[in-house]
């Protein structure tokens, strides 16, 4: 038998251990945990809706309605009034012609990916995709080529080597490094060498572009462009799910094929009513979005100022480097200590030698919880004087 306790211990030793930490209440920048009150910088609740009277209005209202439970898969009898109109609601938000609703970002990644691509064929993929993009990949059996991270010459001159079906998949926003993929680029390699572009826009949808509709509409981009868009709702939106968005052909396909969306019980339905009241605010409160880049603006000049190398991200996440795991979390304990919630992030989710503490923003955070923050970091600059960040 595998020796899981030795395993366990050498991941201690090796500063890799993962815990969980455990909050009460609900999610917002001041969380409750084991008691005491931190000021949280690590969520994904980009603009605050994940704990919106609103939505949380349409949920309740909802559920006499609904009831509670998914109760069955969608191709069996749990497909719902409200998943229908959400889907045709996150269609009108995207700009594309149908969407279809996962349970999960991840599994819309790996049912998508799997659905589209198969033996034989080549999937292209950014080296810093998310783990469910490299999931769905290794399930699809297809041949995985990852080209290195943004670098659209490099995936050219790969596209230019291979002969038949290809797919290439990226990240819309990288969710550890918080930059913005060359989308305008990579649609024009993927048409000039007739392979499928899929977007992840999980940390793009409701943050970037004209009424927060993603980094493709951020780009001028469309579903000319991009065939496949994936999002996610757990995060800028606030609730919970997924979707893919496309032509009614990639949906009918994928409602055939996908097997994350065929085999697991609907969403309860209420969730999707939430998430729809959630995509109408979205689209109309553009403050919530020039209030949170503010934050983001802010806090590149101030933590630079400070000696902090970040990278270079215009979007709520904002990695501070660190390069070494043991300092990376003695960082993040010191502004433990100064009642601010920031994770460490190691290996393997991040490459060996480039820890961080991945800072990220909200909308729901003041200008005062900011100022908190920078001052927190002043006091534990000191802690990285020796560092020598790898990156
Ligand atoms: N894609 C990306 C880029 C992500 O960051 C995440 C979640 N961290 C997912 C997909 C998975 O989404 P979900 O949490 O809804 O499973």
């Amino acid at each position: 038998m595998r020796d899981f306790e030795g395993e366990l211990a050498q991941r201690k030793t090796a500063g890799l251990y993962r815990t969980r930490r455990q909050i009460s209440g609900p999610q917002r920048p001041a969380l409750t945990s084991d008691g005491r009150s931190l000021l949280s910088f690590c969520s994904n609740d980009y603009l605050g809706l994940a704990n919106n009277p609103a939505n949380i209005d349409a949920l309740r209202d909802a559920l006499p309605e609904t009831g509670l439970g998914g109760a069955a898969s969608h191709l069996i009898c749990g497909h719902h009034d409200a998943h229908h109109e959400l889907e045709q609601r996150l269609a009108s938000f995207t700009g594309r012609s149908s969407a279809l609703f996962f349970s999960t970002g991840y599994m819309a990644n790996m049912g998508v990916i799997s659905a589209l691509a198969g033996r034989g064929d080549t999937i292209f993929s950014d080296r810093l995709n998310h783990a469910s993009i490299i999931d769905g990949c290794i399930l699809s059996r297809a041949r995985v080529r990852r080209y290195p991270h943004g670098d659209v010459g490099e995936l050219e001159a790969m596209l230019a080597q291979t002969s038949g079906h290809k797919l290439v998949v990226t990240d819309g926003v990288f969710s550890m490094d918080g930059d913005v993929a060359p989308l305008k680029e990579l649609a024009r390699v993927c048409r000039e060498h007739d392979a499928l572009l899929v977007v992840d826009d999980a940390h793009g949808i409701g943050v970037l572009g004209p009424e927060g509709r993603g980094s493709i509409a951020a780009q001028g981009l469309s579903e000319a462009d991009v065939p496949v868009l994936i999002g996610t709702l757990g995060k800028a939106v606030g609730t919970s799910g997924a979707f893919v968005a496309g032509s009614p052909v990639l949906m009918d396909y994928l409602v055939q094929k996908a097997r994350t969306y065929i085999y697991t019980t609907a969403m309860p339905p209420a969730i999707a009513v939430a998430t729809r009241a959630s995509i109408d605010l979205i689209e109309k409160d553009d403050e919530r979005r020039q209030h949170l880049q503010a934050l983001v603006d802010r806090f590149r000049t101030e933590a630079c100022a400070l000696g902090y190398q970040l990278m270079p991200s215009q979007t709520p996440i904002q990695p501070i480097m660190v390069g070494d795991n043991w300092t990376a979390l003695e960082l993040s304990h010191a502004l433990e200590e100064r009642g601010l919630l920031v994770t460490a992030i190691r290996p393997p989710t991040v490459p060996e030698g480039e820890a961080r503490l991945r800072v990220t923003f909200s909308a729901a955070h003041s200008q005062s919880d900011l100022d908190r923050l920078l001052q927190a970091l002043a006091e534990c600059r000191h802690l990285l004087a020796k560092q020598d960040v790898a990156v």
